[in-house]
């Protein structure tokens, strides 16, 4: 899903953080991304339904959604997975989930 800048990019902090911290973010981003979808999908159920609030739970939800882009793409590097792999994998979780009544 990153072009090939970023996937450089993302290389170049894993190789200067190592493989143990770059992991601990894997775990700590995608914490935060599940906080922010909690905050989206609380917002019915809050008494804050300003456009103000609803906005920046929007805006933190696309900026976790994409620092867990950023860290997925460094523990596929970690995990030595080749997009060929990637897409068997998903396909057949997608099929699974397709199959399903
Ligand atoms: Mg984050």
């Amino acid at each position: 899903m990153l072009n090939d800048e970023n996937k450089l990019k993302c290389r170049k902090i894993l190789e200067r953080n190592g493989q143990v911290l770059q992991m601990m973010k894997v775990s700590e981003e995608c914490a935060e991304l599940s906080q922010a979808v909690c905050k989206v999908l609380e917002e019915p159920l809050t008494r804050d339904h300003s456009q103000e609030r609803i906005e920046a739970n929007h805006e933190n939800f696309k900026e976790e959604l994409v620092d867990v882009l950023v860290v997925a793409t460094q523990a596929v590097m970690i995990a030595g997975l080749s997009e060929e792999e990637i897409n068997q994998r998903a396909k057949q979780k997608l099929d699974k989930e397709l199959n399903k009544p």
